[in-house]
Protein backbone atom coordinates (compact mmCIF):
# COMPACT_ATOMS: atom_id res chain seq x y z
CA UNK A 1 0.00 0.00 0.00
CA UNK A 2 1.37 3.43 -0.90
CA UNK A 3 1.36 5.47 2.22
CA UNK A 4 -0.36 9.05 1.16
CA UNK A 5 1.76 11.99 1.64
CA UNK A 6 1.88 14.74 4.21
CA UNK A 7 0.30 17.82 3.45
CA UNK A 8 2.14 21.25 4.79
CA UNK A 9 1.25 24.42 4.61
CA UNK A 10 3.92 27.43 4.79
CA UNK A 11 2.73 30.84 5.73
CA UNK A 12 4.79 34.18 6.31
CA UNK A 13 4.46 37.86 5.93
CA UNK A 14 6.17 38.01 1.77
CA UNK A 15 9.71 38.39 2.32
CA UNK A 16 10.07 36.57 5.31
CA UNK A 17 11.61 33.31 3.19
CA UNK A 18 9.13 31.32 2.23
CA UNK A 19 10.20 30.86 -1.01
CA UNK A 20 13.89 30.37 -0.24
CA UNK A 21 13.26 27.69 2.51
CA UNK A 22 11.01 25.55 0.42
CA UNK A 23 13.25 25.66 -2.31
CA UNK A 24 15.99 24.84 -0.36
CA UNK A 25 14.34 21.82 1.15
CA UNK A 26 13.31 20.23 -1.69
CA UNK A 27 17.07 20.49 -2.48
CA UNK A 28 18.32 17.82 0.03
CA UNK A 29 17.65 14.24 -0.02
CA UNK A 30 14.66 13.15 1.48
CA UNK A 31 13.59 9.77 2.71
CA UNK A 32 10.40 10.97 0.76
CA UNK A 33 9.51 12.42 -2.83
CA UNK A 34 8.55 16.27 -2.27
CA UNK A 35 7.08 18.54 -4.63
CA UNK A 36 5.96 22.21 -4.09
CA UNK A 37 2.20 23.08 -4.84
CA UNK A 38 2.19 25.86 -7.97
CA UNK A 39 -0.83 28.00 -7.25
CA UNK A 40 -2.84 30.06 -10.01
CA UNK A 41 -2.23 34.03 -9.71
CA UNK A 42 -3.87 36.78 -11.41
CA UNK A 43 -0.46 38.70 -10.22
CA UNK A 44 2.32 39.73 -13.39
CA UNK A 45 5.06 37.62 -13.64
CA UNK A 46 8.01 38.99 -11.78
CA UNK A 47 11.97 38.84 -14.09
CA UNK A 48 12.49 35.51 -14.06
CA UNK A 49 9.41 33.99 -12.96
CA UNK A 50 8.55 30.69 -14.81
CA UNK A 51 4.54 30.20 -16.11
CA UNK A 52 4.43 26.87 -14.59
CA UNK A 53 6.63 27.15 -12.64
CA UNK A 54 6.79 29.38 -9.97
CA UNK A 55 2.78 30.04 -11.16
CA UNK A 56 0.29 29.42 -13.42
CA UNK A 57 -0.25 32.91 -14.59
CA UNK A 58 -3.59 33.71 -15.69
CA UNK A 59 -6.05 37.27 -15.72
CA UNK A 60 -9.04 37.83 -13.64
CA UNK A 61 -11.56 36.38 -15.93
CA UNK A 62 -9.64 33.03 -16.42
CA UNK A 63 -9.10 32.94 -12.71
CA UNK A 64 -13.31 33.71 -12.06
CA UNK A 65 -13.95 30.65 -14.13
CA UNK A 66 -11.85 28.24 -12.83
CA UNK A 67 -13.61 29.29 -9.34
CA UNK A 68 -17.00 28.73 -10.76
CA UNK A 69 -15.71 25.27 -11.98
CA UNK A 70 -14.78 24.44 -8.73
CA UNK A 71 -11.40 23.86 -9.08
CA UNK A 72 -9.90 25.54 -6.42
CA UNK A 73 -8.93 24.05 -2.75
CA UNK A 74 -8.66 26.97 -1.65
CA UNK A 75 -8.18 30.88 -2.94
CA UNK A 76 -7.85 34.25 -1.95
CA UNK A 77 -7.34 38.18 -2.90
CA UNK A 78 -3.70 38.79 -1.63
CA UNK A 79 -2.79 42.32 -2.07
CA UNK A 80 -5.15 43.30 -4.58
CA UNK A 81 -4.46 40.16 -6.65
CA UNK A 82 -6.06 36.85 -6.79
CA UNK A 83 -3.92 33.33 -5.87
CA UNK A 84 -5.65 29.81 -5.56
CA UNK A 85 -4.42 26.04 -5.14
CA UNK A 86 -5.33 23.46 -8.05
CA UNK A 87 -7.36 20.81 -6.11
CA UNK A 88 -6.75 18.34 -8.63
CA UNK A 89 -3.38 19.13 -8.87
CA UNK A 90 -2.71 18.33 -5.19
CA UNK A 91 -5.25 15.26 -4.30
CA UNK A 92 -2.99 13.49 -7.11
CA UNK A 93 0.49 14.01 -5.48
CA UNK A 94 -0.68 13.45 -2.15
CA UNK A 95 -2.18 9.96 -3.67
CA UNK A 96 1.30 8.98 -4.96
CA UNK A 97 2.62 9.86 -1.58
CA UNK A 98 4.09 12.97 -2.43
CA UNK A 99 4.81 14.96 0.15
CA UNK A 100 3.14 18.70 -0.94
CA UNK A 101 4.09 22.10 0.59
CA UNK A 102 1.93 24.83 0.10
CA UNK A 103 3.24 28.42 0.10
CA UNK A 104 -0.16 30.45 1.13
CA UNK A 105 -1.31 33.25 2.86
CA UNK A 106 -3.46 32.98 6.07
CA UNK A 107 -6.95 33.28 4.48
CA UNK A 108 -5.76 30.03 2.50
CA UNK A 109 -4.40 28.22 5.36
CA UNK A 110 -7.79 28.91 7.65
CA UNK A 111 -9.32 27.28 4.11
CA UNK A 112 -7.22 24.06 3.90
CA UNK A 113 -6.98 23.61 7.64
CA UNK A 114 -11.36 23.12 7.60
CA UNK A 115 -11.28 20.49 4.44
CA UNK A 116 -8.03 18.70 5.71
CA UNK A 117 -7.32 19.24 9.49
CA UNK A 118 -4.44 16.48 9.38
CA UNK A 119 -2.59 19.31 7.80
CA UNK A 120 0.48 20.56 9.45
CA UNK A 121 0.88 24.50 8.89
CA UNK A 122 4.10 25.98 9.87
CA UNK A 123 4.47 30.01 10.29
CA UNK A 124 8.05 31.75 9.39
CA UNK A 125 8.50 35.07 11.03
CA UNK A 126 11.83 37.59 10.13
CA UNK A 127 13.70 38.61 13.33
CA UNK A 128 12.49 41.92 13.04
CA UNK A 129 10.55 44.34 11.12
CA UNK A 130 13.48 45.83 9.66
CA UNK A 131 14.91 42.64 8.55
CA UNK A 132 11.73 42.36 6.56
CA UNK A 133 12.08 45.32 4.89
CA UNK A 134 15.58 44.88 3.80
CA UNK A 135 14.92 41.54 2.59
CA UNK A 136 12.29 42.82 0.33
CA UNK A 137 14.12 45.70 -0.95
CA UNK A 138 17.55 43.04 -1.18
CA UNK A 139 14.88 40.75 -3.46
CA UNK A 140 14.86 43.48 -6.27
CA UNK A 141 11.47 42.33 -7.48
CA UNK A 142 8.90 44.98 -6.18
CA UNK A 143 8.58 48.62 -6.54
CA UNK A 144 8.38 50.88 -3.50
CA UNK A 145 4.92 51.13 -3.62
CA UNK A 146 4.46 47.36 -3.65
CA UNK A 147 7.11 47.23 -0.35
CA UNK A 148 5.29 49.42 0.97
CA UNK A 149 1.84 48.06 0.86
CA UNK A 150 3.82 44.63 1.45
CA UNK A 151 5.37 45.73 4.98
CA UNK A 152 1.71 47.61 5.79
CA UNK A 153 0.25 43.78 5.20
CA UNK A 154 2.81 42.49 6.94
CA UNK A 155 1.42 42.80 10.34
CA UNK A 156 -2.01 41.71 9.44
CA UNK A 157 -0.20 38.18 8.37
CA UNK A 158 1.64 38.00 11.74
CA UNK A 159 -1.89 38.29 13.89
CA UNK A 160 -2.81 34.74 13.11
CA UNK A 161 0.43 33.50 14.16
CA UNK A 162 -1.38 31.54 16.77
CA UNK A 163 -3.69 29.71 14.34
CA UNK A 164 -0.40 27.81 12.82
CA UNK A 165 1.12 24.24 14.55
CA UNK A 166 4.95 25.31 14.43
CA UNK A 167 6.58 28.76 14.46
CA UNK A 168 10.08 29.35 12.91
CA UNK A 169 11.81 32.52 12.85
CA UNK A 170 14.01 32.40 10.00
CA UNK A 171 17.30 34.69 11.48
CA UNK A 172 20.31 32.63 10.42
CA UNK A 173 18.90 30.48 7.35
CA UNK A 174 20.77 27.33 7.82
CA UNK A 175 19.09 26.91 11.46
CA UNK A 176 15.68 27.66 9.84
CA UNK A 177 16.13 25.33 7.43
CA UNK A 178 17.15 22.73 9.97
CA UNK A 179 13.95 23.52 11.39
CA UNK A 180 12.33 23.14 8.72
CA UNK A 181 13.58 19.40 8.35
CA UNK A 182 12.94 18.40 11.66
CA UNK A 183 9.24 19.36 11.35
CA UNK A 184 8.81 17.75 8.49
CA UNK A 185 10.58 14.70 9.73
CA UNK A 186 8.89 14.62 12.92
CA UNK A 187 5.46 13.91 10.74
CA UNK A 188 6.90 11.31 8.83
CA UNK A 189 8.35 9.45 11.82
CA UNK A 190 4.79 9.46 13.45
CA UNK A 191 3.34 6.00 13.96
CA UNK A 192 0.02 6.36 11.85
CA UNK A 193 2.75 7.29 9.21
CA UNK A 194 5.49 4.60 9.88
CA UNK A 195 2.56 1.60 10.82
CA UNK A 196 1.37 1.90 6.93
CA UNK A 197 5.02 2.46 5.13
CA UNK A 198 5.98 -0.76 7.11
CA UNK A 199 3.21 -2.97 7.14
CA UNK A 200 4.73 -5.95 5.89
CA UNK A 201 7.56 -5.64 8.40
CA UNK A 202 5.16 -5.54 11.43
CA UNK A 203 2.91 -8.31 10.29
CA UNK A 204 6.66 -10.04 9.75
CA UNK A 205 7.15 -9.31 13.38
CA UNK A 206 3.30 -10.52 14.80
CA UNK A 207 3.47 -13.52 12.61
P1 LIG B 1 5.88 36.38 -1.57
O1 LIG B 1 5.10 36.59 -0.34
O2 LIG B 1 6.98 37.33 -1.72
O3 LIG B 1 6.24 34.95 -1.81
O4 LIG B 1 4.93 36.84 -2.73
P2 LIG B 1 3.91 36.11 -3.69
O5 LIG B 1 3.40 37.15 -4.62
O6 LIG B 1 4.52 34.89 -4.27
O7 LIG B 1 2.68 35.68 -2.80
C1 LIG B 1 1.71 36.65 -2.31
C2 LIG B 1 0.79 36.08 -1.21
O8 LIG B 1 -0.06 35.17 -1.76
C3 LIG B 1 1.52 35.33 -0.09
O9 LIG B 1 0.91 35.64 1.14
C4 LIG B 1 1.35 33.90 -0.45
O10 LIG B 1 1.45 33.06 0.68
C5 LIG B 1 -0.02 33.96 -1.05
N1 LIG B 1 -0.25 32.87 -1.93
C6 LIG B 1 0.51 32.36 -2.91
N2 LIG B 1 -0.07 31.33 -3.51
C7 LIG B 1 -1.25 31.18 -2.87
C8 LIG B 1 -2.33 30.26 -3.05
O11 LIG B 1 -2.36 29.36 -3.88
N3 LIG B 1 -3.39 30.41 -2.23
C9 LIG B 1 -3.44 31.37 -1.31
N4 LIG B 1 -4.51 31.43 -0.54
N5 LIG B 1 -2.45 32.25 -1.12
C10 LIG B 1 -1.37 32.16 -1.90
P1 LIG C 1 8.98 35.00 0.63
O1 LIG C 1 8.82 33.83 -0.30
O2 LIG C 1 8.53 34.69 2.03
O3 LIG C 1 8.36 36.26 0.12
P2 LIG C 1 11.81 34.95 -0.14
O4 LIG C 1 12.16 33.48 0.03
O5 LIG C 1 11.60 35.47 -1.53
O6 LIG C 1 10.55 35.31 0.79
O7 LIG C 1 12.96 35.78 0.62
C1 LIG C 1 13.00 37.21 0.55
C2 LIG C 1 14.45 37.67 0.44
O8 LIG C 1 15.12 37.44 1.69
C3 LIG C 1 15.24 36.91 -0.63
O9 LIG C 1 16.09 37.83 -1.29
C4 LIG C 1 16.05 35.89 0.18
O10 LIG C 1 17.25 35.57 -0.47
C5 LIG C 1 16.28 36.63 1.50
N1 LIG C 1 16.37 35.76 2.69
C6 LIG C 1 15.61 34.67 2.99
N2 LIG C 1 15.98 34.14 4.17
C7 LIG C 1 17.00 34.91 4.66
C8 LIG C 1 17.83 34.88 5.87
N3 LIG C 1 17.67 33.96 6.82
N4 LIG C 1 18.76 35.84 6.02
C9 LIG C 1 18.93 36.80 5.07
N5 LIG C 1 18.21 36.88 3.93
C10 LIG C 1 17.25 35.96 3.72
P1 LIG D 1 4.01 36.82 -4.32
O1 LIG D 1 3.11 37.70 -5.09
O2 LIG D 1 5.07 37.59 -3.61
O3 LIG D 1 4.50 35.66 -5.15
O4 LIG D 1 3.09 36.15 -3.15
C1 LIG D 1 2.44 36.92 -2.21
C2 LIG D 1 1.73 36.08 -1.23
O5 LIG D 1 0.71 35.26 -1.83
C3 LIG D 1 2.65 35.13 -0.51
O6 LIG D 1 2.51 35.38 0.87
C4 LIG D 1 2.15 33.78 -0.89
O7 LIG D 1 2.28 32.87 0.19
C5 LIG D 1 0.69 34.01 -1.24
N1 LIG D 1 0.21 33.00 -2.12
C6 LIG D 1 0.83 32.50 -3.18
N2 LIG D 1 0.09 31.55 -3.76
C7 LIG D 1 -1.04 31.43 -3.02
C8 LIG D 1 -2.19 30.59 -3.13
O8 LIG D 1 -2.34 29.74 -4.00
N3 LIG D 1 -3.14 30.76 -2.21
C9 LIG D 1 -3.04 31.67 -1.21
N4 LIG D 1 -4.02 31.74 -0.34
N5 LIG D 1 -1.97 32.48 -1.08
C10 LIG D 1 -0.98 32.36 -1.97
Amino acid sequence: MTTKGNLFILSAPSGAGKSSLISALLKQTSSRPMQVSVSHTTRAPRPGEVDGQHYHFVNKAQFQQAISDNQFYEYAEVFGNYYGTSEQAIDQQLAQGIDVFLDIDWQGAQQVRMKKPEVTSIFICPPSKQALEQRLRSRGQDSDAVIQERMAQAQAECSHYQEFDYIIINDDFEQALADLTTIVNNQRLKRSQQACQYSDLFADLLA
